[in-house]
């Protein structure tokens, strides 16, 4: 599974390049593939992008080379369109002479369709992202209805997950669909308003945290200062529960909780609805801390690190010695051996989603000589792929749609194995009735057409990565 997409943005600051490269590195976890930044001084407009990590794209060089007070940023992790210096976002269009930026989390279910309908009237594409047909529509109807009108306009006209930012000149603008699928959060920085995917850009920066944008809300910031419009009144609130179980950071407020407190509680819930006989509590650092620390607690058998986590493991490590078995979990994992010889191990973690990487990481514990591991879900069993911006395997590669929890258990090697429930899991969140779990329950929240997913591409050109057709569970 892959994650997706970080935004940030800042309004009318004089190192805004800088503070956008900030908000990107807090956010780096939403998305590792590419990042880029576009700032304006008010008429010009300079972008730069790159694959690979914030770090390595914006050196004191680049940034330096970014004057402006006014800039978004993105990290992408793709979900739609492949993987090419085309794809990289933010998008920067030129349009009159000027420049508009967009910087898009989320994924539109109807962006192929939208994008035909283009392409038959004469559109010319730059990019295989759903991202781009927003700006196509907007351009379109900008001359008639005027800047903010046909922004909603066009964002009416898509379907789907958006949580977004666009730049013009010294017009920033955030706005976020009306289910409310992915975060995204307001904040000030002295007189500077920012807008972030996650509250954890804003500490770093020293801003602080004003609201959520709210579903089906458009912000818009200028010189004449912060006004709020509708889009659409909001729909079935459909907030993204696989936030707060995997993706966003434990220390950052989101959906209006701070995510580390809701996971403790999905730990607590856990030892309830599955205790263990056993003389410690492990997460799998980093995903299951939080959870295992609330498992623990509720539960009494004292807390444990069974893991050394290496961080420093690059996306393009080459793996150069086959023989070493298990490699890629070796290199990121390293268990702590005299804490675990002849324990009997709780070991906790968010989610399945293969299973493949849970199977070495319990043969990682068995070799280090743990006796027993009962291995314990934060979540429920994921059977169900996700359309709105979380790239999950296709139907048949989720363990959990072709496995029963015993099949699991005996896969993975553990000695028992439980998950949270459904009830469990939204007992610990607020308002339970406003979250998708689509990816348990195959429920979506819109109707999700079985070829959404394998847009833009045409055979014969490298244009998208393409997956079987028949592999949505739509309802
Ligand atoms: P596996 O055993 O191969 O199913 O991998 C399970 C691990 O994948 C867990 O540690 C999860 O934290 C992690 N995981 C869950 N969702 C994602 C995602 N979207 N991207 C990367 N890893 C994920």
């Amino acid at each position: 599974m892959r994650e997706k997409c970080g935004v940030f943005g800042i309004h009318n600051h004089p190192q805004a390049a800088k503070i956008t490269y900030l908000g990107l590195y807090a956010l780096q976890h939403r998305g590792q593939e590419s990042a880029g930044i576009v700032v304006s001084d008010g008429s010009n407009t300079i972008i730069h992008r790159g694959l690979g990590l914030v770090d390595s794209i914006f050196t004191e060089d680049v940034l330096s080379s970014m004057p402006g007070k006014f800039a978004i940023g993105h990290n992408r992790y793709s979900t739609t369109g492949s993987t090419s210096p085309s794809n990289i976002q933010p998008l920067l269009i030129s349009f009159f002479g000027e420049g508009i930026a967009i910087s898009h989390n989320g994924n539109l279910i109807n962006a192929a369709e939208i994008r035909e309908k283009l392409e038959s009237s004469g559109s010319i594409f730059q990019s295989t992202m759903d991202t781009e047909v927003i700006i196509h529509l907007f351009t379109k109807l900008t001359k008639s209805l005027g800047r903010k009108q046909a922004i909603a306009q066009a964002l009416k006209r898509v379907k789907g997950a958006y949580s977004l930012l666009m730049l013009f000149n010294d017009v920033l603008i955030g706005a976020r669909d009306p289910h409310g699928f992915r975060p995204l959060v307001l904040g000030l920085l002295d007189s500077s308003y920012l807008f972030a995917s996650e509250t954890c850009a804003f500490d770093l920066v020293g801003a602080k945290y004003i609201r959520e944008v709210k579903p089906g809300e458009m912000i818009v910031i200028d010189k004449k200062g912060i006004n709020s419009y509708t889009i659409e009144k909001p729909k079935k609130i459909s907030q993204c529960i696989f936030e707060y179980i995997y993706f966003a950071r434990p220390d950052s407020i989101v959906f209006g909780e701070t995510v580390h407190k809701v996971r403790e509680k999905m730990g607590r819930t856990l030892a309830r609805e599955h205790p263990a006989k056993a003389d410690l509590v492990i997460p799998v650092p980093d995903s299951g801390i939080s959870a295992a620390l609330g498992y623990a607690r509720e539960s009494g058998i004292p807390y444990g690190i069974g893991f050394t986590r290496n961080h420093y493991v690059g996306r393009t490590f080459i793996q150069p010695l086959q023989f070493i078995r298990d490699m890629e979990v070796r290199i990121k994992l390293n268990p702590i051996k005299g804490v675990l010889d002849g324990k009997r191990v709780v070991l906790v973690d968010d989610s399945i989603v293969r299973g493949t990487t849970s199977r070495k990481i319990i043969s990682l514990l068995r070799e280090a000589g743990a006796k027993e591991i009962h291995f314990r879900i934060s979540s429920p069993p994921i059977k169900f792929p996700c359309f709105f911006g979380i790239d999950t395997p296709v139907k048949k590669e989720l363990i959990a749609s072709t496995h029963t929890v015993e099949q699991i258990r005996e896969k993975v090697g553990a000695n028992s194995l439980g998950y949270l429930s459904l009830e469990g899991l939204l007992s610990c969140v607020k308002n339970p009735e406003n979250f998708c779990t689509a990816c348990f329950t195959g429920k979506y929240p819109l109707k999700v057409k079985p070829q959404t997913k394998y847009i833009f591409e045409k055979k014969g050109r490298s244009v998208a990565v393409l997956s079987p057709k028949k592999e949505t569970g739509t309802s």
